[in-house]
């Protein structure tokens, strides 16, 4: 049998916001390897191989057809030479060596079961790992010191690693609307996060809040925690105050990609559907398979934004990490701007972009619009 006929080579822009990436793509046999690389290099603390590979994997998600050959990468920028052995490994064998060790190794699942604990970044996971510990589990049972973020984290860990379902979100999306309208009406809730981009489910569910008068959303997001804590909705919350207004210095004293804006961490308290909640009954044979558990667990981030920098904030919170960060880099090493949370600030000129829309960011930044659901990089 002939393959079929050589197609001209796809023309693949190097940077992730100039790309449509859908969230079903073609080559999930490559890019999930290669983000099993991506993961391991951010446990190792090695930034530039965590990134390297995780651009590798955004190329092949931009690709519109499955790829079969190693001649069909010619001239796709970001993929290195590690990326590329892995890659040919894979077409050839079936799999990467590499990869299928680094997902046996005891470490990996070690930092990979201690960082799925909520509150608990690399570098405490490593601390416990070098000191012979490889679970939750083990976090109790050795009396480790935790912060009541991790506490929470410990507690609720099987629902917190179960998938939020996009019926889940949209029932919490519900009782957040209800609380952010109760407490201030005219108030304007967004999801955004990785449901804003289409995706079936989360490890989240993330919203901006905002409300049309200037100012008038200052100091709603206590009030909104106050109604929700008095519906019992609510297992756990921190909230991180707004330097901005404490400080007074201009928005683009922003600390790189951590933004200024009111922000909340939470844990919500899910009712749950008969037929929902069946499945989660705990030991095998037990009797709870009727009555499972009437709630469940969800992790929630609300972000409070002014009118003025909502398009900002909804571009900034939308995502895909991947996306972000190259909107960033394009923004710095092609126009000369710098882009946060908060504005787009022109450094040769020296001023702030105004924008009322996400499409008009993306023409400040000259760049083609790439709506949400193609932001999946
Ligand atoms: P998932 O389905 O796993 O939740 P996600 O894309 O929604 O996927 P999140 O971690 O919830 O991932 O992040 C959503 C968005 O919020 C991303 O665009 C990310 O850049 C932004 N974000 C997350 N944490 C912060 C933070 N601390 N400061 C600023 N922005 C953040
Ligand atoms: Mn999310
Ligand atoms: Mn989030």
């Amino acid at each position: 049998k002939t393959s079929p006929k050589p197609s001209a080579h796809v023309a693949v822009k190097s940077y992730a916001c100039q790309r449509r990436s859908p969230l079903n793509h073609h080559n999930t046999f490559l890019t999930e390897p290669l983000e099993i690389l991506a993961e391991n290099a951010e446990f190792m603390e090695n930034e530039g191989r965590n990134i390297a590979f995780r651009r590798s994997a955004s190329v092949l998600k931009a690709l519109p057809r499955v790829v079969r050959r190693m001649e069909d990468l010619k001239n796709l920028p970001c993929l290195g030479g590690h990326s590329l052995r892995v890659i040919k490994e894979i077409l050839e064998d079936g799999a990467s060596q590499e990869v299928e060790t680094t997902k046996q190794s005891e470490q990996f699942q070690a930092m990979k079961a201690l960082t799925g604990v909520f509150g608990v970044g690399v570098k405490s996971a490593d601390r416990w790992f070098r000191e012979g510990l490889r679970n939750p589990s083990d976090l109790i049972r050795t009396g480790q010191k935790l912060n009541h973020t991790q506490q929470a984290g410990v507690r609720y860990y099987n629902d917190l690693n179960k998938p939020v379902t996009k019926k889940e979100a949209e029932a919490i999306s519900d009782m957040v609307g209800k609380a952010v309208r109760a407490v201030l009406p005219g108030a304007i809730l967004t999801l955004t996060g990785g449901f804003r981009r289409g995706k079936e489910v989360g490890h989240d569910v993330d919203f901006l809040i905002t409300h049309p008068e200037e100012g008038a959303e200052e100091g709603m997001m206590p009030k909104v925690l106050k109604w929700l804590e008095d519906q019992g909705l609510l297992l756990y919350q921190k909230t991180t105050r707004n330097s901005y207004l404490e400080s007074r210095d201009g928005p683009e004293r922003a600390p790189h990609h951590m933004d200024r804006f009111e922000r909340c961490f939470s844990i919500f308290k899910l009712e749950q559907t008969k037929e929902c909640s069946g499945t989660t009954a705990g030991a095998a044979g037990m009797s709870e398979q009727q009555s499972g558990p009437s709630w469940r667990a969800v992790r929630v981030d609300l972000v409070v934004s002014p009118y003025s920098q909502f398009a900002y904030a909804t571009l900034g919170w939308t995502g895909s990490k991947l996306f972000e960060r190259d909107l960033r880099r394009w923004a710095g090493q092609e126009r000369g701007m710098s882009l946060s949370n908060h504005a787009l600030y022109d450094s040769k000129r020296h001023h702030y972009l105004h924008a009322s829309s996400e499409e008009e960011i993306f023409t400040h930044l000259g760049l083609e619009y790439i709506p949400p659901s193609e932001r999946n990089a």
